[in-house]
């Protein structure tokens, strides 16, 4: 329906995963089918668009990553400017962009591990789950090498990153060459000693957060043996009324029981009832103590006393993400999220009703709501967000800019080397053409280093200077 007064508007949003890129999808839709305008920059402090789709999700999961395509579309139909390699804070400031636009929306999501904190979680041997993550996914910001060296590894965590490290450990690598992970990825994987790889979750079968399509994969894997313990399984029955998703998982764990051992070189079991305490060694990992626990009357998991020692060389906690602040941006540290109300960004980190409102200042995806949910929550999410936008632009609520002039001046200025939609291209169809020129079936083979990714991104535009 065209609008009386139809807003025209500039909007930078911080952050190219789903969340900002469905952001200003709907915005860029909300504003023109009022028969208004928007320009609309969308930033990233990496050189390629996708967030924690391009380096989160995991490489076998290629249907998740095809998600990729329907966003493709939205930054390629030309109401969004891409702007990657420009990370904001430090290229440039907030205040920067509020001077220069109506709105600006944060969209910066999680890329770190949320702490464990238990004595020796610090040693040798004790990673992050987002730190192995990134590094199989090819994140540029991250160590090329993983040591592989342990025979026995822990993974900390009853969710789906659990399960993702949990499977790219035990999986052989032959079985991941037609994926896109990146060939130092491979050839560290292909030189792992792994044999046994132990999930840990504090509660019952019945609690996890996986979900049954993930939990399933597992039992799929070429060559690794499901392990579970009888004693995790005692009087386990599903209360009335369970959902659907619940009766699928415990149908899976039991089909796994009787399967039993088929004689697999690698094994991965799936312990519950055990809360982490301490991480063992002098010098590195050589295990994990665990409290085994038990229901209380109440419902609550508490502590059995009994303590177990399981022998590991490596432990990964897949205990949540954290996430990514923007420097100048108010920051609530105890959930890691910038506070707001609906995605309208407050002073105050105590959240909901005490904060300010900062006008023209908005937030989505899980920088909004914390790291939790998957990449469809992140469209809801931004609808909300967008709707708050729009009638604040409508009640006159947004203050307009005051610096005139194209931002991309203002990085020339600083020497600042940002990649463009154009430059993602290029970088696509690259990688694609290394995925095509592999011996294997290959959709794509991604390039690592920032650099390289930067020059290839920019070579057309570097060409004309
Ligand atoms: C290991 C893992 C596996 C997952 N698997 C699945 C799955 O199989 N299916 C599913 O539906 N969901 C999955 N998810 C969840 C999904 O990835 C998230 O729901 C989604 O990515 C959140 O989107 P976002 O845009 O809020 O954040 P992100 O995807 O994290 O994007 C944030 C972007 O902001 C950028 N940024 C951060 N700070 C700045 C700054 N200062 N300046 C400029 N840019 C900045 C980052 O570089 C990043 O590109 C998985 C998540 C993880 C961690």
């Amino acid at each position: 329906m065209t609008d009386p007064n139809p807003l025209n508007l500039r909007v930078a949003i911080v952050g190219a995963g789903p969340a900002g890129i469905y952001a200003g999808n709907i915005l860029a839709n909300s504003v023109r089918e009022g028969g208004g305008d928007v320009a609309i920059d969308l930033f990233d402090s990496l050189p390629a668009p996708y967030g924690l789709i391009r380096y989160g999700v995991a490489p076998d999961h290629p249907r998740i990553k095809g998600i990729v395509n329907s966003l493709h579309e939205m930054l390629d139909a030309g109401s969004i400017r891409f702007v990657g390699n420009v990370e904001v804070g430090r290229d440039i400031a907030i205040d920067d962009l509020q001077e220069r636009y109506d709105a600006v929306i944060l969209a910066t999501g999680a890329i770190r591990d949320a702490a464990l904190d238990i004595p020796g979680i610090e040693l040798p041997g004790s990673f992050g789950a987002a730190d192995f993550v990134a590094w199989f996914d090819g994140h540029p910001d991250v160590p090329r090498e993983w040591p592989l060296d342990a025979a026995e590894v822990a993974v900390i965590g009853n969710g789906n990153v659990a399960l993702d490290v949990a499977r790219v450990l035990a999986k052989h690598a032959v079985d991941l060459r037609a994926t896109e992970v990146p060939d130092n990825v491979l050839a560290g994987l292909e030189a792992s000693a792994v044999t046994d790889v132990h999930v840990f979750g504090r509660r019952g079968p019945l609690d996890v957060k996986f979900t049954p399509i993930e939990l399933r994969e597992l039992g799929e894997v070429p060559d690794v043996d499901i392990v579970l313990a009888d004693e995790d399984f005692a009087e386990l029955e599903l209360a009335a009324g369970s959902s659907n998703q619940l009766k699928v998982i415990l149908r899976t764990f039991q089909a796994w029981r009787s399967r039993g051992a088929t004689g697999a070189s690698r094994r991965l079991h799936l312990h519950f009832w055990h809360a982490p305490v301490a991480v063992l060694g002098d010098s590195s990992v050589e295990g994990v103590r665990f409290e085994r626990t038990a229901l209380g009357d109440d419902g609550a998991v508490r502590g059995t006393g009994e303590l177990r020692d399981i022998p590991v060389q490596a432990v990964y906690r897949a205990v949540g993400y954290y996430g990514t602040p923007v420097v100048d941006a108010p920051f609530d540290t105890a959930r890691g999220v910038i506070p707001n109300v609906e995605g309208r960004v407050t002073s105050s980190v105590h959240g909901a009703s005490d904060g300010e409102a900062i006008a023209g200042l908005y937030a989505t995806g899980w920088i909004k709501r914390g790291p939790v949910g998957l990449i469809g929550h992140t469209k809801s999410d931004a609808m909300e967000t967008i709707a708050h936008l729009v009638a604040d632009a409508r009640a006159g609520g947004l203050a307009a800019p005051i610096v005139e002039g194209d931002v991309l001046e203002l990085l020339d200025e600083r020497a600042v080397a940002y990649t463009t939609w154009d430059g993602w291209l290029a970088l696509d169809a690259h990688e694609r053409e290394l995925g095509a020129a592999h011996r294997h079936t290959r959709e794509r083979v991604k390039v690592v280093p920032r650099d390289e990714q930067v020059e290839i991104s920019r070579a057309d535009s570097l060409a004309l200077s």
